[in-house]
């Protein structure tokens, strides 16, 4: 691999085994007819099973592809940002391991990128293989997020696309820790255009997203592009403050005017109860956009790369 390659294929992979050898013969098909210089780059997400060695197999065999393995598990977000990182492409594409991006749809993503767009979007126009209440989740995620935050996201872009060296560089000065690429893909800008597709059902083993990995990407995404949450909680402060003084003059003019002040325990019990659960949440909010300070300041590396097959070509 000695001139730099026309595409990178960056493929993140965590306990995959069950699908690199049907992805490896997709993937070569299809990249030998569109793009004959190229490079794969495959992150190794920190996996427990026969990948890596499946991965340095095919790497020892095939100068084309590179293995990074990371020294454990770092995620999907922070494996798709290494390999951006280390991709040396004039473009690069992002597939996951799974099959469900079919890398048929490569080639539709190029003749968009040499017709001149410099992020390509594969857009899901049918999705199989996956649970309802899973994609209601989805999708009232991004309605949240896209009410509350300024990038536009749909439910049906993921981060299966093209992008062009020229974003690669963008997003690679990016320097935040708490990665949400396809919103930071939105930010950075330039010319977008879009693929439709028809996504599958993962070709083999199980989702690597539980609903907690879920839940986090969720939050890492709507904290780091928007800040309405916060505003919420202070809109909510002064409403329950306006409502407790509103409370005190109906007292007031009640005392006056009857003699009588509206008795019982209850009320007080539901205010106080009401007002210590408006607080907790408040602080929830305050902690999770802390925490991201917090994880911003310490400002250790996003993930740590073990091993990378270019560099020490035969790490065992
Ligand atoms: N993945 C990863 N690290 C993780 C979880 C997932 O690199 O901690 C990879 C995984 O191997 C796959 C891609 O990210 O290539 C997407 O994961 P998955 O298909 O399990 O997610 P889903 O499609 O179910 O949302
Ligand atoms: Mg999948």
């Amino acid at each position: 691999m000695a001139e730099t390659p026309e595409l990178s294929v960056v493929v993140p992979v965590f306990n995959e085994a069950a699908v690199l050898p049907e992805l490896q013969r997709r993937l070569s098909t299809v990249l030998a007819e569109c793009a004959p210089a190229h490079e794969i780059v495959f992150v190794d997400d920190g996996s427990s099973d026969e990948s890596p060695a499946i991965l340095l197999a095919a790497s020892d065999a095939d100068p084309k592809i590179r293995v990074l393995r990371f020294s454990r598990n770092f995620g999907h977000q922070a494996a798709v940002t290494a390999g951006i990182e280390h991709a040396a492409g004039a473009a690069i594409v992002i597939i996951d391991a799974d099959l469900q991006d079919p890398p048929e749809v490569i080639p539709d993503l190029l003749a968009e990128w040499r017709a001149g767009s410099q992020v390509v979007s594969a857009v899901r126009s049918v999705r199989e293989g996956e649970s309802p209440i899973r994609l209601a989740l989805i999708r009232i995620f991004y309605q949240l997020i896209r009410r509350m935050s300024s990038v536009d996201l749909t439910p049906d872009v993921g981060d299966f696309r093209l992008i062009d060296r020229r974003v690669a560089d963008a997003l690679n000065r990016l320097p935040e820790r708490n990665r949400y690429v396809r919103g930071l893909v939105r930010w950075v800008g330039f010319k977008h255009s879009e693929v439709r597709y028809r996504r599958a059902g993962r070709f083999a083993g199980q989702t690597k997203y539980p609903y907690t990995k879920l839940i986090q990407l969720a939050l890492d995404g709507m904290t780091s592009f928007s800040a309405v949450p916060l505003q919420l909680v202070t809109y909510l402060g002064f409403a329950v403050s306006a409502l407790s003084l509103g409370l005190v003059g109906f007292a007031l003019i009640s005392r006056l005017a009857g003699g009588q002040a509206p008795a019982g325990w209850t009320s007080v019990f539901v205010a106080v109860a009401f007002l210590a659960g408006v607080q907790l949440v408040a602080i929830g909010i305050l902690g999770a956009y802390v925490t991201r300070i917090f994880d911003e300041v310490k400002g250790r590396p996003l993930y740590i790369v073990a091993s990378d097959s270019k560099q020490d070509p035969s790490p065992r």
